[in-house]
């Protein structure tokens, strides 16, 4: 029997992504399940209910799609450049299970959408070896090649979905994120991304006074940069867009991390030095091209990155701030 729309699931909500999508899902009026190994480190979850289970267990994710029409499949053992790049077998191992068991859980229940969360990191190495990389659409996944086990594990997922949907007939969406960044993600301790990592690095150089951050590489990297409001907004559009083939979703504003940084520290009123240390660069460029984007959304993301990244900035200068004066870095400052 089906379960009802109206009842969401939201998995990996003690996550970045994850916790504002309850929240944008309780304000269009659903009732929210929240799954994590962990709550929110530094907001209140707004979930009706929160499960705090590992969904790399199969029974953990039968209690967690009971009785829900909707699922949002976020839940992921993931970080950025630096943990993607030095867990290979665990990120591969515990994703390959959390996704198995979520997705023939959500099929038993009679669980009626499914929307998995994908990644850029999908696409073929050989496709961004230039700084001034083509934007990636969503047909250049194939032949497929992703830099890490982080990639070819989205790449098997996108595919159970797609299996799931012809065999069972299980309503999945695949979205395919392009580096989401905003407040209230992981800002220390090795689990942040590029943009929260600049902005800790520029805020501690702002209230220290010692002016220079390390850039790992030559900094000359590029990616887009996609604000968390417009991705919450994008989900649930491609939910309810009934396009069951991965969509990317993303800026397409290209940039180098140096110039990221330049454009943090401007937000922050200093201006820093950049020292270039070893460190994993990832591919050397990466771009989302939104053409098909915006054919199936009639929509596309809107916030610019200096708006995205000055709320963002202001958020973890006060996290920095309460850590610089003994408070604990994961309490809310
Ligand atoms: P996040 O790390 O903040 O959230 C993932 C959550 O999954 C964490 O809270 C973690 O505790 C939870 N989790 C991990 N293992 C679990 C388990 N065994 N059982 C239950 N929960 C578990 O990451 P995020 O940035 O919010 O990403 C959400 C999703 O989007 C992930 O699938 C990620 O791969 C994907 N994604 C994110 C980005 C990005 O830029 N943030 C880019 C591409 C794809």
């Amino acid at each position: 029997m089906s379960a009802p729309l109206g009842r969401a699931l939201v998995t990996g909500a003690g996550g970045f992504i994850g916790h504002h999508l309850v929240s944008s899902l309780k304000q269009r009026g659903y009732w929210v399940r929240g799954v994590d190994l962990k709550r929110p480190e530094y907001s209140d979850s707004q979930a009706d209910e929160f499960l705090v289970a590992d969904l790399r267990e199969a029974a953990a994710c039968r209690a967690a799609t009971d009785g829900v029409g909707d699922v949002y499949a976020l839940a992921a053992d993931m970080g950025g450049m630096g943990f993607i790049a030095n867990n290979h077998s665990i990120i591969l191992h515990n994703n390959a299970l959390i996704n198995l068991h979520t997705i023939e859980a959500a099929r038993r229940n009679g669980v009626q959408r499914l929307l998995y969360t994908s990644s850029a990191c999908v696409y073929p190495e050989f496709k961004q070896t230039d700084a001034n990389v083509s934007p990636l659409k969503e047909d250049d996944a194939y032949p497929a090649m992703p830099q890490d086990a982080y990639g070819w594990e989205k790449l098997i997922t996108e595919r159970l979905c797609h299996h799931y949907k012809e065999d069972y007939g299980l309503d999945t969406r695949v979205v395919r994120f392009h580096n989401i960044f905003g407040p209230l993600g992981s800002w220390d301790g090795g689990r942040e991304k590029a943009p929260a990592a600049l902005c800790r690095k520029v805020a501690r150089a702002k209230l220290t006074g010692e002016h220079e951050i390390e850039i790992w590489g030559d900094g000359e990297q590029t990616r887009s940069f996609c604000y968390i409001d417009d991705c919450v907004e994008g989900i649930y559009r491609l939910m309810e867009s009934g396009f069951q083939e991965p969509l990317n979703l993303g800026q397409d504003r290209l940039i180098s991390i140096n110039e990221l940084a330049r454009v943090v520290a401007r937000i922050a009123g200093i201006e820093v030095g950049l020292r270039h240390v070893p460190g994993p660069m990832g591919v050397r460029g990466r771009n989302s091209d939104n053409t098909l984007l915006r054919k199936v959304l009639g929509w596309e993301p809107a916030v610019s990155l200096e708006d995205g990244l000055r709320t963002t900035y202001q958020w973890i200068e006060e996290q920095v701030r309460g850590q610089l004066s003994g408070r604990s870095s994961g309490q809310p400052a």
